[in-house]
């Protein structure tokens, strides 16, 4: 498991993992510049038939929200952390970091 900051791009993501693991990936897009905030509330990739969308594979958030609270999963919430995982990116607040 890794943590990932919102401001990364898809490809800074991918070789990180790759200097890490010969085995290990991450289904997103392949197109490197696509950023992980935006792509990781629902995007979807190459590899999505057997382990599904990006968005799937979030399994903690850090959210600051419209009170400046920075909450993970557990504080914010089942509700929200389905919500920012497809339902609409920025409507819920600024995702800073995704596990
Ligand atoms: C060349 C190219 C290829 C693509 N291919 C695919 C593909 O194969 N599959 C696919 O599913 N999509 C694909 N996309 C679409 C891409 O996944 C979306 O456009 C995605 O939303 C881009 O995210 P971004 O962070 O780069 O963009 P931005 O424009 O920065 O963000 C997009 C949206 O996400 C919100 N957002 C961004 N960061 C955060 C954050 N930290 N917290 C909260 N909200 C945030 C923004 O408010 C905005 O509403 C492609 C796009 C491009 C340009």
């Amino acid at each position: 498991m890794v943590w990932v900051q919102s401001g990364a791009q898809l490809g800074e993501l991918f070789y990180a993992i790759a200097r890490l693991s010969t085995h290990l990936a991450f289904p997103a897009r392949l197109c490197p510049t696509v950023g992980v905030g935006g792509h990781f509330s629902g995007g979807f990739g190459t590899l999505v038939r057997k382990y599904s969308l990006a968005a799937d594979n979030v399994i903690d958030d850090y959210l600051m929200d419209s009170r400046s609270r920075i909450l993970n999963r557990k504080a914010m919430g089942g509700e929200v952390f389905w919500a920012i995982r497809g339902g609409g990116a920025g409507s819920f607040g600024i995702v800073l970091s995704l596990r």
